[in-house]
Order: C-alpha cells, then sequence, then structure tokens
C-alpha cells in the first residue's frame, strides 16, 4: 500500500517523524513498516500509530486526540487547515510548546527542523521572525542554533513559498 502524503508536514517521512519501524498500529491493529514518532495529545499514551490512521483521521478521532495543540496554532481563518494539521497531520517535536505558523491565509508546511545555513539561505524570508523571536539578534540566533541551545523550526508558505521560522529554546 503506497504510503500517505501530508501536505502540512510534506517530509514527514525524511525527517524521521514517521520513521521505518514494525509495529502493530493500535488504532487499526495492522501490522505497519511505518511508525508515527512525533507529538500525540490524548488522555491514553498511545505509542503506536501507523501513518494511514494519521492521514484519514481515525487515530484522531478514537482517541480524542491531537498531533498539534490547536490553541499553538498562528492566527488562521481557515478551519480546514487547522482541523486537517491538529487531527490528520504528524506534527514535529520541539523543546517547548510547538507552535504551527501561517501565512497567505492557510497553514504553512512544516519543512524542517533548521541548521545555520537554512536561516543564511532564506534570511530575507524569515529576517521578521528572527527579529520577534525574542532569543536575540539575528547573529545570537545563528550561534544558538549551531550550539543547539536554540531550536529552529522551518516552515514555509503552501502559496507563495515565503520561508517562516519558529525559535524555542532547551
Ligand atoms: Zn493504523
Ligand atoms: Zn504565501
Amino acid at each position: 500500500m503506497e504510503l500517505p502524503e501530508f501536505k502540512y508536514n510534506p517530509n514527514a517521512y525524511k525527517l524521521k517523524i514517521i520513521k521505518k519501524k514494525n509495529i502493530v498500529c493500535e488504532y487499526c491493529g495492522n501490522k505497519s513498516e511505518y511508525s508515527y514518532d512525533g507529538p500525540f495529545y490524548s488522555i491514553e499514551d498511545i505509542e503506536k500509530i501507523c501513518p494511514w490512521c494519521i492521514s484519514n483521521g481515525s487515530a484522531s478521532k478514537k482517541f480524542d486526540g491531537e498531533f498539534q495543540d490547536a490553541a499553538s496554532i498562528e492566527d488562521c481563518k481557515n478551519l480546514d487547515a487547522v482541523e486537517e494539521v491538529t487531527k490528520r497531520s504528524p506534527g514535529y517535536f520541539g523543546w517547548q510548546q510547538e507552535v504551527w505558523l501561517s501565512y497567505c491565509d492557510d497553514l504553512c508546511a512544516f519543512i524542517g527542523f533548521a541548521k545555520p545555513k537554512h536561516i543564511k539561505e532564506h534570511m530575507a524570508d524569515l529576517e521578521e521572525d528572527l527579529e520577534n523571536s525574542g532569543y536575540g539578534d539575528v547573529e545570537e540566533l545563528i550561534e544558538g542554533i549551531e550550539e543547539e541551545t536554540l531550536g529552529g523550526y522551518l516552515f514555509q508558505c503552501l502559496h507563495c513559498g515565503k520561508h517562516r521560522i519558529h525559535i524555542d529554546a532547551d
């Protein structure tokens, strides 16, 4: 069976948010060669979810859980996008509460964990977010990310391609 793709987390496999590991999915009971290894906020402690049960919303529905805290989503009027990100998309692990950024009236795609080279490459796009991050000036942020005292989470707008970044600290 073909692996599901995720519009708002397109690199989930490459980033090993969904990784190759044999499991029996706790929702559908099927064997899966891929296992979700990201956040899932639910009352029950669910550890084994296959990518199909993320994608079709069944895991979220059954366990009344969310892959991203709806309260930590940047202002977005597109409620379908909010539902897709919270209930039908893999999340990502940050050090602190994960934030999902928005742009062009939609939620952005999470594209990965930022390295200094990504920040330099997309500086024109990211400058405003970096300045507003509250963790110092751009030089300090790049240094912090290099030394892994700060985490950088890269997003990209699905419409105009603008890059955005969320920063947190360990
Ligand atoms: Zn499943
Ligand atoms: Zn855009």
